[in-house]
């Protein structure tokens, strides 16, 4: 066997279990020794980018692998024309550089395309300089051992290439998602999540300092609270912020172009400023600046600075960081976010206790409330007919104190009289006065709870649970609480507090039920002040029950989940009401809510006109308000427009009526609650029969609500004619 073959053959046995660098240095070597050169070297082509990757000369590992775009340097020149190049085919330009890149300039020179095995393409270049040609054509014989070489260790050298950058990659990409984990446990504190930010980067780019800055868009500046002169660590919160325009210096021309830059020499970088250093002693060779964006525009910017162990940042360190920042960007968005959130809750939470001490109840208050004995109301109180209505506001509070009582929850329930006392009178002072939804609503409200309650005997027979019945009527009590007299959709058109409040939460379902949450936050905040809780004896479990179900029971009340969960009331109705099942006790406790939210129109004729006058006078003020916002009131809300009587007809038609004979079908007791909506749509047939022949023109929609003789002749007429 020839020398060179044996040499050929040595070398492959010694190529296994070898980094690509050790490989090279081996190949490097072998060629050098068969061709007598003084300097053998590869570059690898990565076929994504067309780029050439150098990483070893001869035996010398460079401290940094080189990428040139082929096409851009003389190593490329040979992928380019894919061909055998020779130093004398080179201009001086690409002399100069393959000069610079070896550090002496060759006096020969030959560089050779090495194609894939299989594919018309060149897989690596492989390059000897300074060899001597003995004889004409030795340099025909060295490309010949160099193909030859490559022929058998061609695979070895892309296959090792390919692994390790997988494995680089695969490290980049943990010690990033390690990154990301870190910074999202930070997100409470920015200054912490800032501090945080600065300290992976070093790590990630290996720097021996970075620094931080935010855009200030107001005063369109840069500020870092932690300089590259100070050590970012913590314990050093007292360390001055430090602003620059947002044009100024490396950092701000990163800021304005959005683009990274990779300086590798600071003094001589037109854009760098010493003071700093000067100032500090510090020695700032090198610099990586990285633009941090969010989808639509720079928030900050990270300059890190001397590359440790090199001699500057590398493309790879820029890959990196460049990676990173999208996560710093997002941390940071977030941890605004978070503190911005963090604040309004804090103000929430302030005016609440603000509230809560103007509404204070005093404890003479609550105490006068206990001690004060209303004689126990007669039978009467507790039949359907009853108009809560009719008894003194003055007297309400103790009125439900003696409902609660009656039904046995105080007891039951383990409420101190005193809290209850005291949780009562806040309510009542949690409503406002508008025409309609003030607190007489809320308590004729719960006064309907204790009627069903009692007259379908809803606990005694197992239909609700004891639980249920307590909350049942505490949110009839709460359900309008702090109501301003406004629809949801007026609030969220007029872009009020309150909608925006309880945007968060707002799916396109749950959009109409702001004011419900606000209700159920406002009982929520009452329950929380000191002496309030009456649920305070209940074990966790019941207590959490507790207030879901109190939650449940208030958005129950809005009328447009009441028409989304109409048709699974209906099938309850016909499919038979299953007590131990919770949903079903939930549709039912839905159901008694609308009820009783309703319940007024169950009554007599005089007391149904009375609140129809209350909700219009309520509802054309709403009307009037839009009007001078310039929108379109709808026609129930518009003074001008509204025929109530045809209004009343069309709600109890489409929404009571079938409301209270579903409670009927469930509970035939309910039977003679449809029969008084039955009198009452005839009243309203009737007044609007009578009251059209003397309509006029000028008459004003309330008109008919006014007409006391109108009222007499109404109740006359239904009664000679025994209508029902
Ligand atoms: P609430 O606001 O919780 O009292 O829910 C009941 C809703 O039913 C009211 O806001 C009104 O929109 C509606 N409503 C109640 N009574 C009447 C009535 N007599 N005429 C028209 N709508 C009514
Ligand atoms: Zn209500």
């Amino acid at each position: 066997m020839a020398q060179g073959e044996t040499n050929l053959l040595r070398l492959c046995s010694t190529l296994n279990d070898k980094s690509s660098a050790e490989l090279q240095i081996k190949v490097n070597n072998y060629l050098i020794q068969e061709t007598g050169s003084q300097l053998a070297f590869l570059a690898a082509v990565l076929s994504e980018t067309e780029e050439l990757l150098i990483q070893v000369l001869g035996d010398k590992v460079l401290e940094e692998e080189k990428r040139f775009t082929a096409k851009d340097h003389a190593v490329g020149i040979p992928l380019v024309k894919n061909t055998v190049v020779h130093l004398h085919e080179l201009e001086e330009s690409d002399k100069e550089e393959i000069r610079t890149l070896l550090d002496f300039m060759p006096e020969t020179f030959v560089a050779v395309p090495i194609n894939h095995a299989n594919v018309e393409q060149v897989a690596i270049i492989a390059y000897i300089v300074n060899f001597v040609e003995e004889a004409e054509g030795s340099v025909f014989r060295f490309i010949a051992t160099i193909r030859e070489c490559f022929e058998h260790t061609l695979g070895i050298i892309l296959n090792t290439l390919a692994y390790e950058e997988e494995r680089r990659l695969r490290i980049q990409c943990q010690s990033l998602l390690t990154v990301a984990r870190n910074l999202f446990t930070h997100l409470s504190d920015i200054s912490d999540l800032l501090r945080e930010i600065m300290m992976e980067a070093r790590k990630l780019t290996q720097a021996e300092r970075c620094s931080l800055f935010l855009l200030d868009e107001e005063r369109d500046e840069l500020v870092a609270e932690v300089f590259d002169g100070i050590p970012a660590e913590p314990g050093n919160e007292n360390a001055p912020e430090v602003r620059i325009a947002k044009t100024q210096g490396i950092a701000g021309h990163v800021a304005m172009t959005g683009e990274l830059l990779n300086i590798h020499d600071a003094y001589a970088h037109p854009l760098f400023y010493k003071g700093i250093d000067e100032n500090t002693g510090f020695k700032t060779r090198n610099i990586l600046c990285i633009p941090i964006k969010n989808e639509k525009q720079v928030i900050g910017v990270a300059q890190l600075c001397n590359k440790i162990n090199g001699v500057h940042f590398t493309s790879f360190d820029e890959e990196i960081a460049l990676a990173f920042s999208v996560y710093c960007a997002i941390s940071i968005a977030h941890s605004l976010m978070l503190k911005k959130v963090q604040d309004a809750q804090s103000r929430s939470k302030l005016s609440n206790e603000l509230m809560m001490y103007h509404m204070k109840v005093s404890n003479e208050d609550t105490k006068k409330l206990i001690s004060n004995m209303l004689p126990v109301p007669g039978p009467e109180f507790a039949d359907f007919k009853f108009s809560p209505r009719s008894l003194k506001e003055s007297n309400t509070a103790q009125t439900v104190l003696y409902m609660l009582d009656d039904l046995g929850l105080v007891q039951r329930w383990r409420i101190k009289r005193e809290t209850l006392a005291r949780f009562i009178l806040y309510v009542q002072r949690g409503y406002r006065d508008p025409p309609y939804h003030n607190w007489m609503h809320a308590f004729s409200v719960a006064h309907f709870a204790y009627l069903l309650l009692k007259n379908l005997h809803l606990m005694e027979k197992g239909h609700i649970t004891e639980l249920e019945g307590l909350v049942f009527i505490v949110a009839c009590m709460c359900h309008d609480l702090d109501h301003r007299g406004t629809t949801n959709s007026f609030q969220l058109a007029s872009d009020s507090v309150l909608a925006g409040l309880y945007s968060s939460e707002g799916s396109v379902m749950e959009l109409t039920m702001r004011s419900q949450r606000h209700h159920f936050s406002q009982a929520m905040c009452i329950l929380n002040t000191e002496g309030c809780n009456i649920f305070e004896s209940l074990q966790q479990a019941e207590y959490k029950k507790c207030l879901d179900l109190l939650r449940h029971l208030i958005l129950a009340t809005d009328l447009a989940q009441h028409l989304r969960i109409f048709n699974e009331q209906k099938k309850l109705t016909e499919d038979g009401y299953d007590s131990s099942n919770e949903h079903h006790r939930g549709l039912l406790l839905s159901l008694l809510m609308t009820c009783c939210d309703l319940s007024d129109q169950t009554k007599t004729w005089s007391i149904s006109k009375k609140i129809a006058e209350l909700i219009y006078m309520e509802f054309f003020s709403q009307g009037d308000l839009e009007k001078a916002m310039g929108n379109r009131p709808s026609e129930m809300m518009d003074r001008e427009k509204a025929c109530i009587p045809f209004l009343q007809l069309q709600f109890l038609n489409d929404i009571v009526h079938p409301l209270f004979t579903f409670l009927a079908e469930l509970f035939p007791e309910a039977e003679c609650l449809v029969d008084a909506l039955k009198i009452n749509k005839r009243c309203w047939e009737t007044a609007w029969e009578l009251y059209s022949k003397r309509l006029r023109k000028e008459s004003s929609s309330m008109a008919i609500l006014e007409d006391e003789q109108l009222e007499i002749e109404v109740i006359n007429y239904i009664q000679a004619n025994e209508v029902v």
